[in-house]
């Protein structure tokens, strides 16, 4: 079966212009300004994309699939991640982990999900390991996790700086770091270990300690929820200017931002603005997360949930209201996490990749349609896919 995309104004995420994409089975075969198939009949499918801008499918590189949360006591676990969430926030490429809780919560459970994920259309990776330590695992260790189990690419979220996680000493973050990226390297994996970064001061300083006394490299290092204080945003432009990546946390609540959190849009803005390497930020929604609403005397109120949808929002906004241009916005949910995750048929559109796409309205940014692997699963705002049991509490 073969896909010709017509006259799509290409972000991949670089800006390539008025573009012809052909796909062909799972992957795209050519990008070309004017690409021409002469065999006939129903093998081909056009698609006029005129008036569209074609941009790679969106790379998540965390959300709680299986759900997350739960510090509020059992009823504020939250819920497993549809679908069809995913496909209408444009997310064709998700990482899942699990969080605080790896004891209600499996990583057989995990990889369950992030087959059925798989299977349903969009491609699903997790990371072993949780906040604590030593890191639960499948197989027995961080090592054969990452080496046996296709769908694991990492470890993590481990928390540092936060009153959740194990306090773990430099030499537990080397022993981890090491294992993940010596299976990476002999599995061809990324083998990266996500860092959960809580509201704790000096929130990088353990990390440093590591990649200062030992032969750990600050690329090992993926630390997240990066913009939650000031101290926190100036830690990553620190990071980044460094050498390291860092990620962005996009699902949030007013009242959080309130709180002195900065939004993700202003933040890629300001890193913009300070000349710091672009293409070592990323974006994650840290959907199905939970997002706690406390009174002014710090007693819970309620909870949120992190929505996947606020992954391409935040892009949307850097857009819109920031002024950034389009491909430094778009790569920071597409090639920046595709790169520092090594997977490296994301996260981009050319030849050989998977042929992972979203048709944007140039106008309102809106998500038009969503090809994952090949296959559409929306079409003109309308889903063309449904998980199994879609229905159940509707
Ligand atoms: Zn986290």
């Amino acid at each position: 079966m073969l896909t010709l995309i017509h006259n799509a104004y290409l972000y991949a995420p670089e800006d390539l212009g008025v573009c012809d994409v052909l796909v062909s089975g799972s992957t795209v075969h050519a990008v070309a300004p004017k690409i021409e198939v002469t065999l006939r009949g129903a093998g081909v499918e056009r698609v006029d994309a005129a008036g569209r801008w074609l941009v790679p499918g969106f790379v998540d590189s965390l959300v709680h699939i299986t759900g997350g949360g739960g510090e509020g006591g059992f009823r504020t676990r939250t819920p497993e991640l549809r679908l069809e969430e995913a496909v209408r926030g444009g997310v064709t490429t998700l990482v899942g982990a699990l969080g605080t809780d790896a004891v209600t919560r499996s990583l057989g459970e995990l990889f369950a999900k992030a087959k059925a994920l798989t299977e349903e259309g969009v491609s699903c990776f997790l990371h072993t390991g949780s906040y604590a330590v030593p890191p639960v695992t499948l197989t027995g260790s961080v090592r054969t996790d990452v080496l046996f189990v296709d769908p694991i690419i990492g470890v993590g979220e481990l928390a540092i700086a936060d009153h959740r996680g194990s306090q773990p000493t430099v030499s537990e973050m080397a022993r981890i770091a090491i294992d993940a990226r010596v299976a990476g390297m002999l599995a061809g994996k990324g083998g990266v270990v996500s860092l959960h970064v809580g509201p704790g001061h000096a929130p990088l300083n353990r990390v440093y300690d590591v990649v200062e006394t030992t032969e750990v490299p600050i690329t090992q290092f993926y630390p997240t929820h990066m913009t939650r204080t000031e101290e926190h945003f100036q830690a990553a432009l620190e990071f980044v200017r460094r050498g390291g990546t860092v990620d962005f946390t996009t699902s949030t609540t007013p009242e959080i931002l309130t709180d002195g959190e900065i939004k993700c849009s202003r933040a890629l803005a300001r890193a913009h603005e300070a000349g710091v390497a672009c293409e070592r930020i990323t974006f994650s929604s840290d959907a199905h997360g939970s997002l706690p609403v406390f009174d002014a005397q710090g007693r819970l109120q309620g909870l949120d949930i992190g929505r996947i949808d606020s992954l391409f929002g935040e892009v949307r906004d850097a857009i819109l209201e920031e002024g950034l241009a389009p491909p430094v916005s778009l790569a920071t949910i597409t090639s920046n996490p595709a790169a520092i995750l090594g997977l490296w048929n994301k996260g981009r559109i050319a030849e050989g990749l998977d042929a992972d796409l979203n048709l944007i309205d140039p106008q309102t940014l809106e998500i038009c349609d969503v090809m994952a692997r090949g296959r559409w699963l929306m079409r003109d705002r309308a889903l063309t896919v449904a998980s199994a049991f879609a229905e159940v509490g509707r």
